[in-house]
């Protein structure tokens, strides 16, 4: 819908030669806002092939990080400069270097969800949807060090048989959804396909019926013939299910599912970003390199499809 706001955001737009990126947990009317919506990757590549001089990245620190090692010479703004994520804060590069010296001959796999620096301590960064690919892809026997999620590590583990050294971060948002929240939503949607995150808590993961990266719920359900759907995930998620899945519900399994973060960034921060090309990040070059050398080897193993 065009209102005052979005037709301002939207002359700011050609006027900076900008694009607007969102998030799947964004807010409804933010995600409507984007040129792109989806998941922390998909976005960081489309800025990466956008024509665009400014990136207005609606999602994380950890993202629009992502976008500037994948995009110099482009301008990234963050909308809210506090959005922040609390999985990627609980390991630091100081942290990672020191777990490295007690196992100087392991690989590193890293989430996605790691700061810049942590990218440059690793040699593989991951997605929830192909870290078993590039933990398989290792030299079998090889020694592995996964951070940050312990929960994806876990099911990272179960699904490759590999032993690996587990950081024990975890995403507060995924790990407030328990598993009486899902038997309760099972109870109240009869039927309903149970789609969890992988950075979902063991109990959680244990009872739903697929287990699922946001960009793979929203192929699954798009290709499913199903009518009903509960989702283990930041509750954002619904807005793309439903816009692209019209006749078929979703419900999330908690309501509490909620980032305080992603829900940061608001239209009228969009607009202020846009007006005062607030905020800027950047990322040094030494550090980009060889977060982007991290970057490059997941690619090279799952080429972009
Ligand atoms: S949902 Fe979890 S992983 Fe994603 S930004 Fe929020 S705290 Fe971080």
């Amino acid at each position: 819908m065009r209102t005052p706001i979005t037709e301002k955001i939207n002359r700011l737009k050609i006027k900076r030669n900008a694009v607007i990126l969102a998030h799947n947990y964004q807010e409804a009317e933010v995600q409507d806002l984007a040129d792109f919506t989806g998941d922390s990757l998909e976005l960081s590549r489309k800025a990466a092939q956008t024509q665009a001089d400014v990136i207005v990245f609606c999602g994380v620190k950890f993202m629009a990080e992502t976008a500037a090692i994948l995009s110099p010479g482009k301008t990234v703004l963050i909308p809210d400069r506090h959005a922040g994520c609390p999985l990627s804060d609980m390991i630091t590069a100081k942290q990672l270097i020191e777990l490295k010296s007690k196992h100087p001959e392991a690989v590193v796999v890293c989430y996605v969800n790691s700061s810049a620096a942590v990218k440059a301590e690793s040699d593989y960064c991951c997605t929830s949807a192909n870290a078993v690919e590039i933990v398989n892809s290792i030299e079998p026997g090889k020694e592995i060090i996964f951070v940050p999620d312990q929960h994806l590590g876990r099911f990272v583990v179960e699904k490759t048989g590999r032993d690996m050294i587990l950081w024990p971060g975890y995403c507060v948002t995924h790990a407030a959804i328990t598993e009486d929240d899902v038997k309760q939503a099972r109870a109240a949607h009869p039927g309903a396909i149970v789609m969890a995150h992988p950075d979902c808590t063991d109990p959680v993961k244990a009872i739903c019926d697929q287990i699922l990266s946001t960009g793979q719920m929203l192929k699954f359900a798009l290709n499913s013939d199903a009518k009903s759907f509960i989702t283990a995930t930041e509750t954002g998620i619904i807005h793309s299910l439903k816009k692209q899945n019209l006749g078929k519900e979703f419900f999330a399994a908690s309501e509490r599912a909620v980032c305080p973060n992603m829900k940061r960034i608001t239209v009228e921060k969009v607009l202020w970003s846009l007006e005062d090309m607030n905020y800027k990040i950047t990322v040094p070059e030494q550090i980009r390199i060889r977060a982007k050398n991290a970057l490059d080897r997941m690619v090279a193993i799952l080429p972009a499809k």
